[in-house]
C-alpha cells in the first residue's frame, strides 16, 4: 500500500476506505477499470479506524451491519456479539480487504486536497499529500461522519491535561484508572462510552448540554445456532433486509400509538425495551410523524430513566425535552445506571454552562472541576463536512462549497449539478444516515458502478445531473422531511450542531426501499434526469 511508481492517469480515483470505498473499489477493479482509493489514515476501517472509545460499538446488528455481495463471505464469517465492537468491525473490514486482494489499490496515509474538472480533458485532476493524479471518475466515499466537531471552548489551550476526541481516538490503550475524567457530549458516543469510563476513572463527570433517549441495546453473545438460522438463508434475509425503510431492524408494527389502549402501549413498549435496540421506534407506526403518538413513547423511555436513576433530580435533569428520535437516538449498555455510582457526576451544562477551561480543569459558574482528562464526545461536522473540506471544483471554477453555499443540493444524494462525473456515496439527499449505512454503501456502489458501465459501454465521455432534477429532487427530500417529527428540533440531521451552518435536513427520510426503487428506475429508464454527453 504505497505509492510509488504508480500510475498517475487513472480510470477512477475513489476518496476513502470505509465501508462505501472499499466496495466501491471491488466493484470498479471487477469492471477491469484501474481504480486507487486514497484514505487520509494509515489503515482501512474508515468509522472504525478512526472511533476506538472505550465501547464503540454498531448499533445495527452484526449480522445486518456487513456487506452482503458476497456468499461466501457472510457464509465465512463469524460475529461474536449481536452489537460487534470497534474492533470486530475493523477486523472484518481489514478480512474483506485481504481476500478480495483490495490493498495494492488503496493509498494510505494520502490525503485529497483538491480535486478540479478539467472542462477540457473532460478529467478530474487529484491534488493529494502523495502528489497528482488525474481520472474519468471521481467517486466521494468520505463518509458523513468523519470530520470531527471540536468546539471552541473559552480557555481551552491553557489546559494542561490530557484531551481526546471520541472520533479520533488513539491506538495505544488508554485506562483512565486513578484519574478525574470529564467527558463532554451526550450523544451516541458519549452514551457509548460513559458506562466504560465509569468503571475505569476514579471519578468521572459527565457535561450534558441536552439530555438524550437512548435505550438498551440488550447485546449479548451470539450462539452458533442464532447465525446458523440466518446463515440458512443470508440471501433471504437480506433482501428482506432491503425493503425495511430503513434497510435493517424490523418493519414497523402497523398500528397506531394513539389507537392502542394504554395497557396495551405499555405492553408493546415494555416488549420493545427487554428486546433492545433501534427497532424500538418501529413499536407503532407513527412514532416518526405524528408528534402525539412520539410523546407517548418518549413518555415511556422518560418513565424508564426514573425508574433506573435513584436520585430524581439527576433523573429530570436526563429525562430529554425533545420528540423521541427527532436527534440520533442511542443504544446503550448502562447508561442511566452509571447515574447511581458514587463516582459519576451530572454536570448539566444548560443550567451551569461551561465558562472557561483553566488549566487544572474546566469552570461551570463559580465552581472549577479539576480534571486528569477531558474527553469531547461532540460528534461530527456531518454530511457535508468532510466534502466541503476538500476543496472540489467543478464546471466555471464553482467550488462545491460555494455550490452549497444554502445547503447541500443533489441528485439523489449521488451527483451535483455543475459536477460532472462526480458520485457522492451516502451523502446528503441519500437515506445515509437515517438507513443501515453498510446497506447504503453497497446500494451506491452497486448503482455507480452500473451507471459508470453504462457509460463505458457507450462511448460516453459525461455524466451530470440537470438542475430541473436536482431541484425536483431537494423539493421531495424536503417534503418527505417536514411530514416527520425530524425537523422539529435542533440536531445534527440539520446541521445545528455547527456554529452559522445552513439549517437543512440533510438526510432523506423518504424509506429506503422508496429510495433503492427510484434509483433503479432511473437506472432501468436511461438515466433521465442526467445529462449524458
Ligand atoms: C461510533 C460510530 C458508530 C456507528 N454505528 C453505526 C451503526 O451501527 N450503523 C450504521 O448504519 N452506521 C453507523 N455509523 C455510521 C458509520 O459512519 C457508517 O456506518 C459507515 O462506517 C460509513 O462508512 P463510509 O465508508 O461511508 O465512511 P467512513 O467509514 O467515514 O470512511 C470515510 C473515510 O474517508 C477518509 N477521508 C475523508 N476525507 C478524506 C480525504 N480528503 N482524503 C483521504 N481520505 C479521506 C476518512 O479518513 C475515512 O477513513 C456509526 C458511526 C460512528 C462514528
Amino acid at each position: 500500500m504505497t505509492s510509488n511508481n504508480l500510475d498517475r492517469s487513472l480510470d477512477a480515483v475513489i476518496v476513502g476506505a470505509g465501508f462505501a470505498g472499499i466496495y466501491m473499489l471491488h466493484r470498479l477493479k471487477n469492471m477491469g477499470l484501474r481504480a486507487k482509493v486514497f484514505e487520509s489514515a494509515g489503515g482501512v476501517g474508515g468509522t472504525w479506524y478512526w472511533n476506538r472509545y472505550p465501547g464503540a460499538r454498531c448499533d445495527v446488528t452484526s449480522l445486518e451491519y456487513s456487506y452482503s455481495f458476497s456468499e461466501e463471505l457472510q457464509q465465512e464469517w463469524s460475529w461474536t456479539e449481536r452489537y460487534a465492537g470497534q474492533a470486530e468491525i475493523l477486523q472484518y473490514l481489514e478480512h474483506v480487504v485481504e481476500r478480495f486482494q483490495l490493498a495494492d489499490d488503496i493509498i494510505l496515509n494520502t490525503r485529497v486536497n483538491e480535486t478540479s474538472f478539467d472542462e477540457e480533458t473532460l478529467r478530474w485532476s487529484i491534488t493529494s499529500s502523495s502528489g497528482s493524479y488525474n481520472a474519468k471518475y471521481c467517486v466521494m466515499a468520505t463518509g458523513p461522519l468523519s470530520t470531527t466537531n471540536s468546539p471552541d471552548f473559552p480557555g481551552l489551550s491553557s489546559y494542561e491535561g490530557e484531551t481526546y476526541h471520541t472520533g479520533t481516538w488513539p491506538h495505544e490503550d488508554i485506562n483512565f484508572a486513578g484519574q478525574t475524567v470529564g467527558i463532554i457530549g451526550t450523544g451516541s458516543s458519549g452514551i457509548q462510552s460513559t458506562p466504560v469510563i465509569a468503571e475505569q476513572a476514579e471519578h468521572l463527570y459527565v457535561f450534558q448540554r441536552t439530555a438524550n433517549f437512548s435505550v438498551p441495546a440488550g447485546n449479548h453473545a451470539l450462539s452458533a445456532a442464532e447465525q446458523n438460522d440466518i446463515k440458512a438463508d443470508y440471501a433471504g434475509f437480506r433482501a428482506q433486509q432491503r425493503k425495511l425503510p430503513a434497510a435493517c431492524h424490523h418493519l414497523p408494527r402497523r398500528e397506531s400509538a394513539l389507537d392502542a389502549s394504554p395497557e396495551k402501549r405499555e405492553q408493546i413498549y415494555d416488549d420493545y425495551w427487554k428486546k433492545g435496540g433501534l427497532s424500538f421506534l418501529g413499536a407503532f407506526n407513527d412514532l416518526l410523524t405524528k408528534p402525539d403518538a412520539n410523546e407517548t413513547a418518549a413518555n415511556f423511555i422518560k418513565d424508564k430513566i426514573r425508574q433506573i436513576v435513584k436520585n430524581p433530580d439527576i433523573a429530570e435533569k436526563l429525562c430529554p425535552d425533545h420528540l423521541f428520535g427527532c436527534k440520533r437516538p442511542c443504544s446503550d449498555t448502562g447508561y442511566y445506571e452509571s447515574f447511581n455510582r458514587s463516582n459519576v457526576s451530572l454536570i448539566d451544562v444548560a443550567e451551569t454552562p461551561i465558562e472557561t477551561f483553566t488549566n487544572k480543569g474546566i469552570k461551570v459558574s463559580d465552581n472549577e472541576i479539576k480534571l486528569d482528562s477531558v474527553i469531547f464526545a461532540t460528534g461530527f461536522d456531518a454530511m457535508t463536512g468532510t466534502l466541503e473540506k476538500i476543496k472540489i471544483v467543478g464546471r466555471n471554477a464553482v467550488t462545491l462549497t460555494e455550490a452549497w453555499s444554502a445547503g447541500p443540493c443533489s441528485y439523489l444524494g449521488l451527483s451535483v449539478v455543475g459536477f460532472p462525473n462526480l458520485f457522492i456515496m451516502t451523502g446528503p439527499g441519500s437515506p445515509s444516515v437515517l438507513a443501515n449505512m453498510v446497506t447504503g454503501a453497497e446500494q451506491h456502489a452497486e448503482w455507480i458502478s452500473d451507471c459508470i458501465k453504462f457509460i463505458e459501454d457507450n462511448d460516453l465521455s459525461t455524466i451530470e445531473a440537470t438542475e430541473k432534477a436536482q431541484n425536483d429532487w431537494v423539493e421531495h427530500v424536503n417534503t418527505v422531511a417536514d411530514a416527520t417529527i425530524y425537523p422539529t428540533c435542533n440536531s445534527w440531521y440539520l446541521g445545528a450542531n455547527i456554529p452559522n451552518k445552513p439549517r437543512i435536513f440533510m438526510p432523506y427520510i423518504g424509506g429506503f426501499q422508496r429510495y433503492e426503487r427510484r434509483c433503479l428506475e432511473i437506472q432501468a429508464e436511461g438515466y433521465p434526469g442526467f445529462m449524458l454527453v
